[in-house]
């Protein structure tokens, strides 16, 4: 099949001959942190370096949704619907209210300011779990230089509350998170110190316990090659698909590598969007693509 790489019959299922990688727009510097909006029908990201988040939608294409974005990376929604995204430069969370208001979520853990949140899920019980490596600190093309202050983390907050709590801190680099759909794992993609000659990059595996307080676990689970895990999303079937160097990959949950989706740049991020949760859009070096599949998306977003 064109324009994908079939490792295991299932995926011949997942995909449909008929339904090529379509380019939605280009001319970005670096596409990041794809959100599906379906009751504005649109799709929001992020041109990362230029500090913008744009909207895109089928009828009118590309427009700026917000600039400066305080260098945002990652977003989803909350259970009402509020967009909430990592901002390198704020080095903060911060939640788009209904209204249309800003709200700053969270910047410190035991006193002392996060460093650059990266991507981020919520759980059905309303919990906010993001990855907060140094990246977004370490240069000035993506924020600008700043000093860190505490060792990179996965965190869990809880926006009645207001507790924020390390779920995990042997990362190098933590990066994309998604639940499986019956959010009994996590899968948290460790994408390690890239300043250092051989970077851990390869995705783990935690159990989440039941009532969501507690993570077990946290071994491999799959390295994706070339490149590495950025970005994911998992499906209905909790297939796990990553963003690559060469793509798109769909990993089953026993971790193995079922197929691919060819991109012609290095992917960052992906979402799940469209009516019927079928469309997978993917944030690609400079441009945006999607591609309609034959599975949807286990989460909304
Ligand atoms: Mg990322």
């Amino acid at each position: 099949m064109e324009g994908f790489e079939v490792h295991d019959r299932r995926f011949a299922h997942y995909v449909l001959g008929n339904a090529p990688l379509e380019l939605l727009a280009s001319g970005f510097r670096w596409v990041e942190g794809p959100v599906w909006m379906g009751d504005a029908d649109c799709l929001l990201f992020q041109d990362l370096p230029r500090n913008r988040t744009m909207r895109w939608t089928e009828e009118a294409g590309v427009s700026i949704y917000r600039a400066p974005s305080d260098y945002a990376n990652g977003q989803t929604r909350d259970r009402q619907g509020r967009l909430i995204a990592c901002s390198h430069r704020g080095r903060c969370l911060y939640r788009t209210e209904l209204d249309g208001r800003v709200t700053r979520l969270v910047a410190q853990h035991a006193g002392k300011r996060l460093n650059a949140p990266n991507d981020v899920v919520v759980r059905s019980d309303g919990t906010i779990w993001f990855t907060d490596p140094l990246y977004g600190i370490q240069n000035d093309y993506e924020g600008g230089r700043q000093e860190s202050e505490q060792p990179p983390a996965l965190y869990r907050f809880a926006p009645e509350s207001g507790e924020i709590r390390v779920m995990a801190g042997d990362f190098d680099g933590p990066n994309g998170l998604a639940f499986s759909p019956d959010e009994r794992r996590l899968y948290v993609a460790e994408t390690g110190d890239q300043t250092g000659d051989a970077p851990r990059q390869f995705i783990r595996v935690f159990d989440v316990s039941p009532d969501g307080e507690r993570l077990s676990g946290g071994g491999f689970f799959h390295a994706v090659s070339p490149g590495y895990c950025d970005g994911m999303r998992v499906d209905e079937d909790g297939n796990i698909w990553s963003s690559a160097a060469d793509g798109v990959h769909c990993i089953s949950p026993e971790g193995q590598l079922l197929g691919k989706v060819l991109v012609p740049h290095r992917v960052s991020n992906l979402a799940f969007g469209g009516v019927m949760k079928n469309r997978l859009f993917i944030a690609a070096s400079h441009s945006l693509y999607a591609i309609f599949l034959n599975r949807r998306g286990a989460h909304w977003p």
